[in-house]
């Protein structure tokens, strides 16, 4: 087994990735991600140079499992890892705050942003990335994989594949597949069946720094448009100091809603929901912004594991947190390790 194709370069493909290089040094890794950078919704932006650095997708990763940990601290360098270490308040249906259970040990990202942990991942790695490159079909021929790109071009051929797309994308990517097994329509369905929760997020920037005891706080009643809001100067080397950035997420229902109304009115109604949460009303008038739909954000569940295997048996790989079934940084991460490792050993 020589050449492995990868599919999106989000944490989970990048954690197998590293395990399949460690493993199989011989091994050609082709990686194809569709957007300019990696570490898909662990995303992080810069803005004036890099005085501000914000994490516009996932707020932070967890330190809930032990391997992901590991990984962390002791495998990948881990300076500039940050830990966010003021706590997580919660707020209810009419937005009043009170000190919450704060359940997170660490609430990790870096200096330079989440995005760090796949750029670190592919870094030791030899792996080939195309950016700006979407997989448009996957094709079976005989025993190898083959993928063409929007522009024709054609990758391969791969003895096996990574796909790490959220499950929606790679359930069109099977369903448009030139390959004829029932491994491919088994795996598309359940794919398909796994239902998302969008997040349309508003970023804030104010020439002020907010005097506040928390880090973020989350909606636990779900009752409210806004699902979290968060303060990016708790991270050292995000924010200038003597300013305050923040990143507001709207819930599931508010974001489906308005996913394609204008966004400066969807950005001004979130930044009115902040300053009335946080009790603070210069907050209604951010000196920038910043925003980013996610329709597929979140996972609600899991993907049946038995397509999964049978694809497996196919030499295609499946990675993410809609296979973990976890909603979570860490969970796509182990997921990955773990995808990594079923290929190394033809499991
Ligand atoms: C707004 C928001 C807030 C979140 N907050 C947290 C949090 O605080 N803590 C936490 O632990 N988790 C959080 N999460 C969840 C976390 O971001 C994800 O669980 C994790 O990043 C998923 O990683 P992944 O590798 O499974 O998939 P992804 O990150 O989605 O990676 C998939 C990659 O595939 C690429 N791709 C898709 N289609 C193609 C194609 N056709 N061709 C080539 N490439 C393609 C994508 O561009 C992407 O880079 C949040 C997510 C969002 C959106």
């Amino acid at each position: 087994m020589t050449d492995i194709g990868v599919i999106g370069a989000g944490a989970g493909a990048a954690a197998a990735t590293h395990v399949i290089d460690g493993a199989l040094p011989e091994a050609d890794v082709t990686v194809l991600e569709k957007s300019g950078g990696v570490c898909g919704r662990a995303a992080t932006r810069r803005r004036a140079d890099g005085r501000y650095v914000y994490d516009y997708g996932a707020n932070y990763v967890k330190s809930d499992d032990e391997r992901v940990v590991e990984l962390l601290t002791e495998t990948l360098d881990d300076e500039g890892l940050v830990d966010a270490t003021a706590p997580v308040y919660v707020f209810d249906e009419t937005g009043t705050v009170s000190e919450g259970r704060d359940a997170d040990d660490h609430k990790w990202s870096y200096r330079q942003g989440l995005t760090q942990i796949a750029k670190r991942l592919f870094a030791g790695t030899d792996a080939t990335i195309h950016r700006r490159t979407r997989v448009e079909t996957i094709r079976r021929t005989g025993d190898t994989w083959a993928l063409v790109d929007t522009d024709g071009t054609e990758y391969g051929p791969f003895d096996r594949l990574v796909c790490n797309p959220p499950a929606p994308q790679t359930a069109d990517l099977l369903r448009a597949a030139d390959w004829d097994a029932e491994a491919r329509t088994t795996l598309a369905a359940a794919a398909e069946a796994v239902d998302y929760r969008s997040i349309w997020t508003a970023v804030l920037g104010y020439p002020f720094r907010l005097d506040r005891p928390y880090y973020g706080l989350v909606n636990v009643d779900k009752a409210h448009d806004l699902g979290w809001l968060s303060r990016e100067e708790c991270k050292s080397g995000h924010v200038p100091d003597g300013e305050s950035v923040l990143v507001a997420q709207a819930n599931h229902e508010w974001s489906v809603a308005n996913y394609d109304a204008d966004p400066a009115t969807n950005v001004a109604t979130l930044a009115a929901h902040a300053a009335e949460i946080v009790g603070d009303d210069r907050l209604a008038d951010p000196a920038w912004t910043d925003h980013q739909g996610w329709r597929y954000a979140l996972p609600e569940s899991g993907v049946d594991a038995g397509p999964v295997d049978s694809a497996a048996e196919h030499g295609l790989y499946v990675v993410g947190d809609w296979v973990a079934g976890e909603a979570r940084l860490h969970a796509a991460l182990r997921n990955g390790l773990e995808g990594g490792e079923r290929l190394v050993h033809g499991v």
